[in-house]
């Protein structure tokens, strides 16, 4: 056991007599593609609603984790496109693994940009080994609870650091994690992140949500109450809008199209199936894969830095094209789609929670505006 985290045998997942993992070097690595295979057939077989222990294991044991931190900590350090590239194909394999890696990475990212020596040096090496798990609550300062007068989660001076008390909405994995990466706002209106050990008295993590899609995330609220958590784990501020700091930006930003696009991926590769025989399904499929064609070569680019659509434009198209892939999906599955069960619900419910994860108010705006019907005539 590390912190909550029941440790599960990576060798229960389906793997081919003799294959042993070996650490991936880059996204073109054929040990990528082997992960992604027997993450594939585990989530097959699994229906998403139980946290995925074997499956981050077996990520941990290709080396996943080295990829986001640098190797002065023992990390591969990636560059952002190859980070894409590899995102596009976990999610098409394991959308809850995926997701669920995307929070851990958010943590390692935010200790590695914080230039905290200290705090680097205690967590990042351990979490570059897969030994430990960090996830981040920050929601509640980017894209959740911005409309209340009060902040959720408050922070005032002591002796040692900081007192925190309140909740954070929205924590990935939380019964799961050694530590978290959290924000919270002084009387001052300042904010601060810092990271927290989940072994601090007064922290605990509420029953996590019934989710109607990715369950198996384990997503609950963390609550505080009289957290003192030592200055040395500070990560940022106090400061005006933290998250507009290096430390804290790219909330939104080009990993939650890629896992838009990995999903559709898989729901892709049914209607290719399907159309094989039909027609009909395969003239969608064969439209939505050239959509697709395009979005990557946008997303790869804005990867890059070169000039491209933005992020909030391929956001959108992303969301997009992946419900509309899921609907197609249910149409060409018909009724068996519709029972629990059939890859075609579990789509749809996926499909939806691009318009909630990490939506920004700007690509939210456009979203619900474009579904007004326009006048006819
Ligand atoms: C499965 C899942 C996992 C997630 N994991 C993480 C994670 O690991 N870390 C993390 O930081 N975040 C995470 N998030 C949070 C996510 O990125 C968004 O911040 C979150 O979905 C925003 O939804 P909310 O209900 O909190 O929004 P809020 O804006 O707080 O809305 C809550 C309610 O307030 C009301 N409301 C909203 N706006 C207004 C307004 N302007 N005026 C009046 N009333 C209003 C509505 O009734 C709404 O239902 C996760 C979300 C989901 C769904």
């Amino acid at each position: 056991m590390l912190g909550g985290r029941t440790v599960s045998d990576p060798t229960k997942l389906p793997s081919p007599a003799g294959l042993h993992p070996r650490t991936i070097r880059g996204p073109d690595d054929a040990a990528l593609h082997e992960l992604c295979a027997r993450l594939g057939s585990a989530s097959c077989r699994h229906d998403a609603e139980r946290w995925p222990a074997a499956e981050l294991d077996l990520c941990a044991a290709y080396g996943v984790f080295e990829w986001f931190v640098d190797p002065e900590w023992g990390g591969q350090g990636w560059c952002d496109d190859s980070v894409l590239r590899a995102y596009l194909e976990l999610s098409a394999a394991c959308l809850t693994t995926a997701f669920v890696i995307t929070q851990r990475t958010g943590a390692c990212r935010r200790i590695a940009k914080s230039g905290n020596d200290w705090a680097q040096s205690q967590l990042l090496p351990g979490l570059a080994r897969g030994e430990s798990f960090a996830t981040v609550g920050i929601s509640h300062l980017t894209t959740s609870r911005r409309h209340l007068k009060e902040p959720v989660l408050r922070a005032r001076p002591c002796d040692i650091g900081f007192v925190l008390d309140g909740y954070s909405p929205w924590v990935t994995g939380a019964a799961h994690a050694d530590v978290i990466v959290t924000g919270a706002t002084l009387a001052d209106g300042r904010q601060l992140l810092i990271a927290v050990p989940t072994k601090a008295p007064g922290l605990s993590v509420g029953e996590r949500y019934p989710l109607v899609g990715l369950a198996g995330s384990d997503t609950a609220e963390l609550r505080f109450s009289g957290v003192e958590v030592d200055r040395a784990w500070l990560l940022a501020g106090p400061s005006a809008n933290v998250m507009r700091q290096g430390v804290g930006a790219r909330t939104g930003g080009l990993q939650t199209t890629t896992l838009a696009l990995g999903l559709l991926t898989s729901i892709l590769r049914f209607l290719e199936a399907e159309g094989a025989r039909r027609s009909d399904v395969r003239a969608v499929a064969e439209s939505f894969a050239s959509e697709r064609e395009d979005l990557l070569r946008g997303l790869l680019a804005a990867a890059a830095g070169e000039h491209g659509p933005a992020p909030t434009e391929l956001r959108l198209r992303a969301n997009d094209l992946v419900l509309r892939a899921a609907t197609a999906a249910l149409l060409s599955a018909k009724g068996a789609g519709y029972v629990e069960g059939h890859p075609a619900a579990r789509w749809l419910r996926e499909a939806h929670f691009f318009l909630v994860w990490s939506l920004p108010p700007a690509v939210a705006e456009v979203s619900l505006a474009r579904l007004i019907r326009p006048p006819e005539g």
